[in-house]
């Protein structure tokens, strides 16, 4: 702990509008990762706690659907207009309270002000199909309509970003809502919450209460929720996944990963280091979408395992919120911190090469921060626990293989499927890889083929339970249940002047 003592901020509730802070219950520390101070304490909030925020969620939902779709949408062109003006604000909590660099934290705003443009577009999203006389005089039509009380949790890696996949699509299609953020970072999440607040939202329309499994639990059996939004681990998807789906609600539940990327021996060189070194350790390797194995194939070891080595080496890790950036800023705890270092260490026992080390790393002036430096390992095989394990961390596994066809055959054996990409000069190949590859987002030379806010953030197997994803038109789907109404006429009513008129004609 730093020497000096930090003044807490503020860490309130919100629910129908009003803010106030929790007390009387455990709290969990959030650290500025590049000292290790603690900056504020999280109320793990109870059941109670959670019906306040659901009944204030559901007393605001009649209003709120009646309320004309061009009219939520002015919201949102409003909460844009905050969200640029404070856009240098809300990076500097998003990097003081994660520990990544303000370049990545202006990255993680900059794709969530993206989910409020695209919620701006709602009347034309909300557009339903309609066709006249299906059958004989019988018309049909589609319209969507909300669900009601909806509720997200979200995970400490895109503090920003990752609150606004859910809320802004689920509160424009006319639905009221219940955040948890993480609680690791739920600084920014409620100051961006302010500012929708600011931007006219009425009261109870979005509320935010924090905690761990015990307030997550509560959402997921309160009678009046009726649709989750989860993004975090495979293990919690998954029981997110089960115990909302058994207590009828809609889920979808984003989990965790291991993605590959894929080096051919005709690949370019240089963009293909860079590629692989800003998917490896951008955002310090905390990333569901991190390019965490290079799966290197043929002679591409020799032309650029050098190169990644090297460039991995020279990576400067210091720390992020002082105005002097590194590349690369801490890891999000103490513990974190360990637990990768032991995986390095499990991996090398195993047989792994470790090429480039970054445990032992030591930062300036700040030695309590929770640094770890950029980490190779080499030679990694299938069955070792780094190749199997969400590492989540710096650490960039290496495999190599003979051609592209046994190293698509082991990539599609992972449980998981959120990415993978393949740096090459050959459109077969590429074809051939996009093709075959068992995964939901596939990038061709893009090594970190995240899918912006307009299309689905796509992940498949263990990465993703559920049906329709979050963005673009399937977070729509998700967030609204479709009506079909079917339409006959009978006779024209008495005194109808139709009718006279259709009587007095020969
Ligand atoms: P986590 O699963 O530990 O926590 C996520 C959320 O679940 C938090 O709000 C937490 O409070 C809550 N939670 C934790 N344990 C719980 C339990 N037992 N019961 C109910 N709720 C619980 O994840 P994290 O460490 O915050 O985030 C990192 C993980 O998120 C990684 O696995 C990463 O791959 C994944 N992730 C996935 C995506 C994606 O879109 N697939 C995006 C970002 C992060």
């Amino acid at each position: 702990m730093s020497s000096t003592a930090t003044i807490l901020e503020p860490c309130p509730v919100s629910f129908g509008g009003e803010w106030r802070q929790v007390n009387g219950v455990a709290t969990t520390p959030v650290h500025n990762p590049s000292t290790g101070d603690v900056i504020a304490e999280t109320p793990m909030c109870a059941a109670g706690h959670v019906n306040e925020a659901v009944e204030a969620a559901a007393a605001a939902f009649p209003a709120w659907w009646e309320t004309p779709p061009t009219e939520r949408a002015r919201v949102f062109f409003r909460f844009k207009t905050l969200l640029e003006e404070n856009f240098e604000e809300l990076v500097r909590c998003n990097t003081r309270e994660h520990g990544k660099t303000l370049v990545e934290s202006r990255g993680d705003v900059r794709r969530g002000i993206e989910m409020v443009e695209f919620a701006c577009g709602i009347p034309s999203l909300l557009m339903g199909e309609s066709i006249e006389n299906i059958a004989r005089g019988i018309d049909c039509d589609t319209i969507r309509q909300p669900l009601g009380v909806c509720v997200g949790i979200t995970p400490f890696n895109f503090p920003a970003m990752v609150p606004l996949w859910m809320y802004p699509t689920a509160i424009v299609c006319g639905n009221t809502f219940v955040l948890k953020p993480s609680e690791k970072v739920p600084l920014t999440a409620l100051k961006i919450a302010r500012l929708l607040e600011q931007a006219g939202l009425p009261k109870g329309v979005l509320n935010v209460v924090h905690g761990g499994r015990e307030c997550v639990d509560a959402l997921l059996t309160h009678p009046e929720v009726k649709a989750v939004s989860f993004v975090g681990s495979t293990p919690v998807a998954r029981h997110i996944f089960e115990t909302g789906t058994k207590n009828g609600k809609r889920v979808q539940s984003n989990g965790g990963a291991k993605n590959f990327v894929f080096l051919m021996p005709d690949a370019d060189i240089e963009n293909s280091v860079r590629g692989v070194i800003e998917g490896a350790y951008g955002c310090a390797g905390e990333r569901c979408m991190a390019a965490s194995t290079a799966v290197v194939i043929g002679d591409a070891a020799k032309k650029v395992l050098p190169s990644l080595v090297e460039a991995a080496r020279a990576i400067k890790v210091g720390r992020t919120d002082i105005e002097a950036q590194p590349h690369m800023g801490p890891v999000i705890t103490r513990q974190h911190r360990d637990r990768v270092a032991q995986l390095i260490e499990i991996g090398s026992k195993e047989g792994a090469k470790i090429a480039a080390d970054g445990r032992g790393v030591k930062v300036a002036g700040a030695p309590n921060g929770f640094f770890l430096g950029a980490t190779i390992l080499d030679e990694v095989q299938s069955g070792m626990t780094v190749a199997k394990e969400e590492i989540f961390g710096p650490v960039l596994n290496v495999m190599r293989f003979d051609d592209l066809d046994a190293a698509i055959e082991q990539a599609n054996r992972s449980p998981y499927g959120n990415g993978a990409s393949i740096f090459t000069r050959s459109g077969k190949a590429a074809r051939e890889f996009k093709h075959r590859i068992q995964c939901g987002m596939v990038g061709i030379n893009i090594g970190v083929p995240a899918s912006m806010a307009w299309f689905p953030f796509n992940g498949w197997n263990e990465s993703f339970f559920g049906d329709l994803h979050m963005q673009g038109k399937e977070g729509v789907h998700f967030f609204t249940q479709q009506k079909v109404t079917t339409t006959r006429w009978f006779s024209f009513g008495e005194g109808d002047i139709w009718h006279r008129e259709t009587k007095s004609q020969p």
